[in-house]
Parts: structure tokens; C-alpha cells; sequence
């Protein structure tokens, strides 16, 4: 099967072409694809590009995507690692079957692989040590030397792989080299190490092997062992590429992937290096990894993502060759997009001050119906408590209003949502000056908001019932960065550009009852306020801890 462009859907990219072309001339019957995570730490965006591409591909044309571990670096990694690995991937909608492997399974094979180079002469064992290994390699505008240790015989090396091999060696004193050209304009094909010793115990191997084969050497000899069709990676792999060829070529192995490289994602005001991460999560300026403000998968799920809008997200920007860096809104306008159908509209004041209406029955209370989605009639209704005393948001009162100002003030009226119309009569401050209660009246004839003899009424404003409101954290999440490139000033340690507002912890807000009993991980809409997902973390039964998603608009926009 050929993917092909629907009519309402952009052309094919340039890798899903290449694809489609493989497929339609017989080059491949069934297309393969791999993932291929280093487990050194957790998922971000950049990589949901990348699973929504390699995956994607074998979806649409009926092919298979494995999941391959690329644990060659046996310092780093963690067991830890793998598994969050597993958990957002899955979590993103994708399933790998059977086909979870490892690089390190590997290991036997692509050792054999380095035997074979040096018995072909095109592998050696050199002993410069690392300073003199830099001195040799020449720069981008100078050829390289020759290693003294190049032209060893094939019993030498062989002899001494095999002790690097068993140990004998203390750790940087011999690598294994290719036998390429020291004075190619490619430096990554001066003679690349292709084994280093490693005394370090590896999390499924143990401590079974102390040389470790090297990044490049590694990844395409396991996509040949997978079957690969088209090894899909970032471009800075670009100049990787005569060595991924050069080592199946010269092995003449009969299966040869196809590496193909496309430009890796960027976001505004974030960061998206594992290693940055890292130090974010180790100097604590977030909390953990799935910190919500965090662009991990992770974060991204427990700040109330759906795996939808990152799919469609992923999609809208494209696959291509130039790098660019991503407004951050387009991420937001994808989850808005997805919870503007999906999510239901709840009440929650924020910043609640109290409102005493006069002329309703003191002790008395009823039930008003509010809908669940205005669009969606399917989504039902639900029944609120109104009474005398009631919370409205601060900001939907001023005392002196300018005239576009169509929420409450004095002489005004505004429209409670689902409720009644009230007007203003007086407001209390304290010693400080901060109002403290608003008097208003009702009327009874706008149950439900409507105004029987017609009078126009402009403004609408949510509000809870106080006797009745449950008190909640929310936690207004932003932009982790205030910067639009954090890496862009390389005299400016990106760690001093978070944004000291990132989380600001609002401790009571006021929610109407429904919201005091929700699951964890639910995504509701507060009305007027934005989006909101209760976290999976902290919240406790009957005790959810609310996190914004994102504002209904882009305020980061207006605010230009
Ligand atoms: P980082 O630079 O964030 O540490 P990495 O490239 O070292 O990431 P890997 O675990 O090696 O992380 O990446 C697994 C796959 O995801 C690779 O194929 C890599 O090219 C791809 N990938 C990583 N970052 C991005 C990104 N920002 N955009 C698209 N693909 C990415
Ligand atoms: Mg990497």
C-alpha cells in the first residue's frame, strides 16, 4: 500500500514520496522503520516528530516501526529511562508489537562485524591517546595524519582486539579504528574509532563486555541486522552518512538501509537538548522531568495534553530539510483546537470576591441547568446551586469601568451564566482599600439569563455559589523561557532566562461542586478562563489540584 494524499491534505513530504517511489517501483515490499531513542533521558516534542514520522510511515503503508534502544553508551543510561520511554510512546498512540529491541542485543554480531574490517585491512587498533588522537585528526580546512599504528599487521590487531576485548587494557589506552582516509574533506571519515574500552556495567549486559562499539558504527550495522528500509534521522547526521554507507559497502552486507535526513524540530521559548533537560531537572529549576511546564512528553501529558493534539501538531508542521524554530502558539493552537470539541465547560473563579444579592431569600437555594458544551448538545447539562451569596472574579467588577467595559460596575448590569441578570447597589472595602463585597439585586423574571422584555444585557461572567464552592489549588503554568531562543546568546547561560512566572500557584480558587469529585487526568474547560487538567500527580480523591493547560487565547500574542 502507498501512502497517498487525500484530497483535502497537503502533497506527500519528501520522505513519504521517497517511500511512496520505493514502493511503487519494487524496491520494497513492506516498509521498515525504527525509532531509535538513546535512553539518557526522557522524550520531548522534537522526538514526538520523529515517532509520528517513523511510525506514521509504517501505518500508512501497511510496514512496521520497531523501537530500538540505542544503548551503546553504557554510562549514561537507565533502566528508568527505558521504561518512560515505553510509557510515551505508547501514550502517543503507537505500538511497536513485538519489535522492542536493543542495540546491545546487537553486540555479538557487531563485534564480529569489527573482526571481519580487520581481517579485510580496513580496521586497526591504534594506541594514541586522546590529545594526540585531536593532533592527528587534522581540521575542517587541514587533511589529517596518519596514525603510527595504521599500517599494523591483521594478526597484530587481531591479537589485540581480542585482548582489548577480554580486558587487558586499562580504559582509553587502545581504540579500534576504520581505515577510511585521514585526509578526506569529511572528518567523520578519518579513520573513525569504531571501539572504545569502557569498564562500566551496562544495564542488560552486565558487566559481560568492557569495549563498547561507537555510536555511527553501531546504527547502521542494527538497522541492517532489523531489515530497515529507510533510516530516518535528523540533519546533522548529514555528514554521517558516507560512513553509514561506507561500513555496509565495505561489509557488502545484503541489506542496505536508505539514511535519510530531515530538519529537527525547534520551539520558541524552550529548549530542547536531552542534556539541557538534564540540568533542569538536576539543579531543580522544574520538578522533574514531567514537570508540566516541561516540553517532555511527559510534561506535556501531565500539564493535560492530548496525545492527539501532539500528533496533529507534528503533522501540521511538515517534514523538510531547513531547520527552523516553531512559534510555540501553533503547539498551543493544537490543543485548543482538540479541547475547544472535547472538553467540558466547568465554573472555577480564580481570583473569587464575594457577591451578596440582596433581595434573594437568605437560606434559600436552587438548582439552575447549565449546559456541558454550548455547541455540543450531546455532552448534556448539569445542575448548579445558586444562592444569595455567590463568587465572581475580581476583574469582572470596576469600580470606575470604561465604557467597553461590559461586565459589572456600578448602575450596571451583567448576566450570570445560566442564572439570573443582577445589578450593582453598593461594594465594601476594608481598611486597605481592596472591596471585600459587592451588594447587588436579581431579577426574577431572567432565570436562565434571558431577558423576557428584551433588554439587551452585553456582558456574561461566571460565578459559583459560595456556601457551595469547593476550594482548589490551580496552577497557572507559562512559557518556561523568556526568551524566544534560549540558546541564541552563547554568553548567556540559558538557566538565567526561565521566566520567574512560569508557575504561579493560586491556592483557593473556587470551583463549582462537580469539579471537587473529578478523575485525575481530566481535561475540562474553567468557562472564560482556559483549559484545565487535574493533575494525575498530586491530586487526591475529592481533592484535585487543577493545571492550565493553556489560556482560550493567545495572550502571549496580544500582549506584542
Ligand atoms: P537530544 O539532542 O535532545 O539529546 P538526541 O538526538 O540525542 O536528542 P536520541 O534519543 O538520539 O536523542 O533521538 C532519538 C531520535 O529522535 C533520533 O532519530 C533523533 O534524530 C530524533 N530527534 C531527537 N530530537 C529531535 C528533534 N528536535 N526533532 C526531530 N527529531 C528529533
Ligand atoms: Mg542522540
Amino acid at each position: 500500500m502507498e501512502p497517498q494524499p487525500t484530497p483535502e491534505s497537503k502533497p506527500l513530504d519528501f520522505i513519504r514520496q521517497i517511500v511512496a517511489d520505493d514502493l511503487k517501483n519494487g524496491k520494497h515490499r513492506t516498509i521498515v522503520t525504527r525509532f531509535p531513542p538513546e535512553p539518557n533521558g526522557f522524550l520531548h516534542i522534537g522526538h514526538a516528530k520523529s515517532i509520528c514520522l517513523n511510525f506514521g510511515i509504517a501505518e500508512e503503508t501497511g510496514g512496521t516501526c520497531n523501537l530500538r534502544f540505542d544503548d551503546t553508551n553504557p554510562s549514561k543510561e537507565e533502566v528508568a529511562y527505558v521504561q518512560s520511554i515505553r510509557e510515551d510512546v505508547s501514550w502517543l498512540g503507537f505500538s511497536w508489537g513485538e519489535r522492542e529491541l536493543y542495540a546491545s542485543d546487537y553486540f555479538p554480531q557487531i563485534y564480529d562485524f569489527a573482526v571481519q574490517l580487520i581481517k579485510m585491512g580496513k580496521a586497526y587498533v591504534c594506541c594514541l591517546s586522546p590529545e594526540e588522537m585531536r593532533e592527528y585528526r587534522g581540521t575542517l580546512t587541514e587533511p589529517g595524519k596518519d596514525s603510527p599504528y595504521r599500517e599494523r599487521s591483521i594478526e597484530e590487531n587481531l591479537d589485540l582486539f581480542q585482548r582489548m576485548k577480554n580486558g587487558e587494557f586499562p580504559e582509553g589506552s587502545h581504540v579500534l579504528r576504520l581505515k577510511i582516509d585521514m585526509a578526506s574533506p569529511n572528518v567523520n571519515m578519518r579513520d573513525p574509532v569504531i571501539y572504545r574500552i569502557l569498564k562500566a556495567h551496562h544495564h542488560r549486559t552486565g558487566d559481560q563486555w568492557v569495549i563498547y562499539p561507537m555510536y555511527d558504527y553501531t546504527h547502521c550495522l542494527s538497522d541492517m541486522l532489523e531489515g530497515i528500509t529507510h533510516s530516518l534521522c535528523t540533519l546533522e547526521f548529514e555528514d554521517h552518512r558516507p560512513l553509514y554507507d561506507w561500513v555496509l559497502d565495505t561489509l557488502a552486507t545484503p541489506c542496505h538501509p536508505r539514511q535519510i535526513e530531515f530538519a529537527r524540530l525547534n520551539l520558541t521559548y524552550t529548549v530542547m537538548s536531552k542534556r539541557k533537560l538534564l540540568k533542569m531537572v538536576e539543579g531543580r529549576y522544574v520538578d522533574g522531568w514531567d514537570d508540566p511546564r516541561m516540553l517532555t512528553i511527559s510534561g506535556l501529558r501531565r500539564r493535560g495534553y492530548t496525545p492527539a493534539a501532539i500528533r496533529n501538531f507534528c503533522k501540521s508542521i511538515g517534514i523538510g530539510k531547513s531547520e527552523s524554530r516553531i512559534d510555540m502558539a501553533v503547539l498551543e493552537g493544537e490543543i485548543r483546537n482538540d479541547l475547544n470539541i472535547h472538553a467540558p465547560r466547568r465554573m472555577c473563579v480564580l481570583d473569587p470576591v464575594k457577591v451578596i444579592i440582596d433581595n434573594y431569600p437568605v437560606g434559600q437555594e436552587e438548582m439552575v441547568t447549565a449546559q456541558n458544551h454550548p455547541q455540543n448538545p450531546a455532552m448534556g447539562e448539569r445542575l448548579l446551586p445558586f444562592a444569595r451569596e455567590i463568587y465572581i472574579e475580581r476583574d469582572d467588577f470596576l469600580e470606575d469601568p470604561p465604557k467597553r467595559y461590559h461586565r459589572l460596575g456600578p448602575g450596571r448590569e451583567v448576566r450570570l451564566r445560566f442564572a439570573y441578570i443582577i445589578r450593582y447597589v453598593s461594594h465594601v472595602k476594608d481598611a486597605t482599600g481592596r472591596i471585600t463585597e459587592i451588594h447587588c439585586t436579581y431579577d426574577p423574571e431572567t432565570r436562565g439569563g434571558s431577558t423576557p422584555d428584551g433588554r439587551k444585557i452585553k456582558g456574561t461572567i461566571h460565578w459559583v455559589a459560595a456556601a457551595t464552592a469547593v476550594p482548589l489549588p490551580v496552577r497557572l503554568y507559562d512559557r518556561l523561557f523568556t526568551a524566544e531562543d534560549p540558546e541564541a546568546d552563547k554568553d548567556i547561560n540559558f538557566l538565567e532566562l526561565i521566566n520567574p512566572n512560569s508557575k504561579v500557584v493560586i491556592e483557593k480558587a473556587m470551583a463549582e461542586p462537580s469539579l471537587g469529585e473529578i478523575e485525575p487526568g481530566t481535561r475540562v474547560q474553567f468557562e472564560r478562563v482556559g483549559y484545565f487538567c487535574a493533575d494525575h500527580v498530586d491530586s487526591r480523591p475529592g481533592a484535585p489540584v487543577f493545571n492550565r493547560i493553556v489560556g482560550l487565547k493567545d495572550s502571549w500574542e496580544a500582549a506584542k
